[in-house]
């Protein structure tokens, strides 16, 4: 049905995959249907995208992405000290806590707790990823050339999944 395909722009890759960071599991395909995907459109982070090239159905690999080629280096400018007076009260105070709030244009932003005392708490706006190389377990399980409906949309068409 595929033969000789490989991973090149514009097929629509089926992966399974695992995404380890700091020596944990963070992310993974287990359990669920694998990734699907278009080639080279940015659907996946770039550092990932181009180890793929091209792969063939039944391949694995390793691949690891430095945190430039992923969510970026830590931005120590993308924090924020809030007052504990303004902090809202249905929140709980403790590392970690993610919240969402709004920026001058209403826009949602999410952030963690990073830190806090009796005066203000540190709000971090980086991505949970930033500064982290990501360590992928990929194998590919699917390739197929994408529909022009899918190559004009940007991306794959998996069942009961039509935008
Ligand atoms: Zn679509």
């Amino acid at each position: 049905m595929s033969e000789g395909m490989k991973v090149e722009d514009g097929q629509v890759v089926s992966m399974e995959y695992a995404l380890h960071v700091d020596g944990e599991v963070v992310d993974t395909s287990d359990g669920r249907e694998p990734l699907e995907f278009i080639q080279g459109t940015g659907n996946i982070i770039p550092g990932l995208e181009r180890e793929l090239y091209g792969m063939v159905i039944g391949d694995s690999k390793k691949v690891s992405v430095t945190a430039a080629d992923a969510y970026g280096e830590v931005d120590p400018d993308a924090y924020a000290d809030v007052p504990r007076s303004e902090f809202p009260e249905e929140i709980p105070v403790e590392k970690g806590v993610e919240i969402q709030v709004r920026d001058e244009s209403n826009n949602p932003l999410f952030a963690r707790i990073d830190s806090f005392d009796n005066e203000s708490v540190k709000l971090d706006f980086n991505h949970p990823l930033a500064g982290k190389t990501l360590n992928f377990d990929v194998k590919i399980v699917g390739l197929r050339g994408a529909s022009p409906e899918e190559l004009d949309h940007g991306h794959a068409h998996t069942a009961g999944h039509h935008h």
